[in-house]
C-alpha cells in the first residue's frame, strides 16, 4: 500500500550536485526530500571512490591554489580539506585539484545533510513521474522497499543520468561515444613512499610485460589516484577496455571486465615488482566510473565554444576553468584547456527544463554538449550547479521570479 507525503521539493540523487541542492532548499526555508539509491551519500565522489575534488581553484601557473569558487561550493572544499588532511595539488598545466579522503566525503556530507536538517531517503530509487499541465505534480519512489508517493512544487534532478526526464519522456542529450570507464582500486602493504617514483616503477614493468606479451596492450591505462600515496597504501584508477552504451547488461559487464583487470593486474604487480611483493588489494569501489550519461534539455545548451572561449552569462550561476577532459579507449586522455587566469560560465538556463516549468537540473546532467559537460562534471562544478539549482527550485515554488533568484545567487555564490 503506498503511503503519500507532501514537500517542497525533491532532489533526486544525492552525489555533490544533490546534496548541494538540497542543502540549498532548506537555506531558502523550504522542505526537501533527497532521494538516494545508495545507503550513503556521495555519489561518484564516494561510490566509485574518484579521489581528487577540481573544478576549485583558478586555472594559472601558481603554485598555490586560489579559489574560484564561492559560497557553498567553498564551504564543503574547506569542511573536506580539514576531515580530510589535505591540501591541494598541483601541476604543470596549471591544474589544481584536492585530495580527499572517501569516508570523510561521506561523513562531511552527512553532517551537513544533518545539519541542515535535509530529509533523506537512502537505499531509495525512483519509480515514475506524474506530469500536469507542464507541471511535474508527483513522484513515486520505493524508499527503502516501501512504496510513497510524494507530492512537490519543484524538483530537481541530480541523479547523474537524466533520471527524472527519463521517466518523464522529455527530450535528452545523448552521446554518440561515451566517455572510456574507470575502476578505482586501492592497495596496501607498498614499499615505497614517493607517489611519482611508485608511478614509474608501475608503469616501466607493465609496459616491459606488454612488450613481452605477458600482459594485454590495455593494462597500461593505469593511473596513480594523484595525492593517495599515504602509509604504504595507495590507489589506482584503471580504464576499463570495453565501450560504455548503457545498453542493458552494459553496466554488469563493465563490473565484470574491471574486477577482471584488477586481479590480473594486482596479481601482476605482486608477483614481479618488488616493492609490492608484500602487497594486497585493501578494496575495489563498489561503482564502475562511468564518466557522462544522457543529460536533459534545457532553456539553453552549454557548448565546447562557450568553455573555450570563456564565455560569460547574464544568467550566470557558476563559475568555471577546468580543461574539456576527454578520455578515450586508449590510454592518453585530452585535454583542452581554456586560457591561463580566465573562466567561462554556466548559465542557469542549463538547469532549468526546456519542457517541465518546475523541473530543474544540477551536476553530469546538466543541459551540455558532450565536449562542454566534459569540463562541466567535476565535482567544484557539479557543487555550484546543486547550489543553484536548489535555490531555483525553491523560487519556483515560493512564485519567485528567476530573475531576483539568479539575482541573489550571483551575489550570494558566485
Ligand atoms: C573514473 C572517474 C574519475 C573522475 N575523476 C574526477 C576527479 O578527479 N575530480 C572531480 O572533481 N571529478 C571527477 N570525476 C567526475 C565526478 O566524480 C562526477 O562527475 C561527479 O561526482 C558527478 O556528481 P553528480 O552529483 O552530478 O552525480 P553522481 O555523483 O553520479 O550522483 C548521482 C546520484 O544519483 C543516484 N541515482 C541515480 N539514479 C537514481 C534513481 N533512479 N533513484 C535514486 N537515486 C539515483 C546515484 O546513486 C548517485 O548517488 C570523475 C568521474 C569518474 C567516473
Amino acid at each position: 500500500m503506498e503511503s503519500n507525503l507532501h514537500t517542497d521539493v525533491v532532489v533526486l540523487g544525492g552525489g555533490s550536485a544533490g546534496i548541494a541542492a538540497a542543502i540549498a532548499v532548506v537555506r531558502k526555508g523550504l522542505r526537501v526530500v533527497l532521494i538516494e539509491r545508495n545507503a550513503y551519500p556521495g555519489g561518484k565522489a564516494t561510490a566509485a571512490e574518484v579521489g581528487t575534488v577540481c573544478g576549485l581553484h583558478k586555472f594559472n601557473k601558481k603554485e598555490n591554489a586560489e579559489y574560484l569558487v564561492r559560497g557553498f561550493a567553498r564551504e564543503f572544499a574547506e569542511l573536506l580539506q580539514i576531515k580530510s588532511n589535505t591540501s591541494p595539488l598541483y601541476n604543470a598545466d596549471g591544474l589544481h585539484y584536492l585530495p580527499y579522503d572517501i569516508e570523510a566525503f561521506k561523513n562531511v556530507s552527512i553532517d551537513l545533510l544533518n545539519k541542515n536538517n535535509v530529509t533523506n531517503y537512502f537505499n531509495s530509487v525512483l519509480k515514475t513521474v506524474q506530469t500536469v499541465n507542464d507541471k511535474i505534480v508527483s513522484v513515486s519512489v520505493i524508499a527503502a522497499g516501501n512504496p510513497i508517493n510524494i507530492q512537490v512544487k519543484a524538483i530537481i534532478d541530480c541523479s547523474g543520468g537524466s533520471s527524472i526526464s527519463r521517466a518523464a519522456g522529455l527530450p535528452l542529450i545523448e552521446s554518440e561515444v561515451y566517455q572510456a570507464a574507470a575502476q578505482i582500486f586501492t592497495m596496501t602493504g607498498i614499499d615505497e613512499t614517493n607517489e611519482g617514483r611508485l608511478g614509474m616503477i608501475v608503469m616501466k614493468a607493465v609496459r616491459l610485460a606488454i612488450d613481452r606479451e605477458e600482459l594485454a596492450g590495455f593494462y597500461d591505462r593505469v593511473y596513480i589516484v594523484p595525492g593517495s600515496l599515504k602509509n604504504n597504501t595507495v590507489s589506482f584508477k584503471v580504464g576499463i577496455p570495453l565501450v560504455v552504451t548503457y545498453a542493458p547488461g552494459n553496466i554488469p559487464e563493465l563490473k565484470t571486465v574491471a574486477r577482471s583487470f584488477v586481479e590480473n593486474l594486482s596479481q601482476f604487480l605482486i608477483s614481479h615488482v618488488e616493492v609490492f611483493k608484500n602487497a594486497v588489494v585493501k578494496s575495489i569501489a563498489p561503482d564502475v566510473g562511468t564518466r557522462i550519461g544522457q543529460r536533459s534539455t534545457g532553456k539553453y545548451i552549454l557548448t565546447e565554444e562557450d568553455v573555450l572561449q570563456c564565455k560569460k552569462f547574464d544568467d550566470a550561476i557558476a563559475n568555471a576553468s577546468w580543461p574539456i577532459e576527454e578520455w578515450g579507449q586508449n590510454r592518453r586522455v585530452s585535454m583542452r584547456f581554456i586560457d591561463v587566469d580566465d573562466f567561462y560560465q554556466i548559465p542557469a538556463r542549463c538547469l532549468q527544463s526546456k519542457n517541465i516549468d518546475n523541473l530543474f537540473f544540477a551536476g553530469r546532467n546538466i543541459s551540455a554538449t558532450d565536449a562542454a559537460i566534459a569540463s562541466a562534471r567535476v565535482m567544484g562544478i557539479c557543487l555550484q550547479t546543486g547550489y543553484a539549482a536548489g535555490c531555483l527550485a525553491a523560487a519556483a515554488a515560493t512564485d519567485i521570479s528567476m530573475a531576483d533568484a539568479v539575482a541573489q545567487i550571483q551575489t550570494d555564490q558566485i
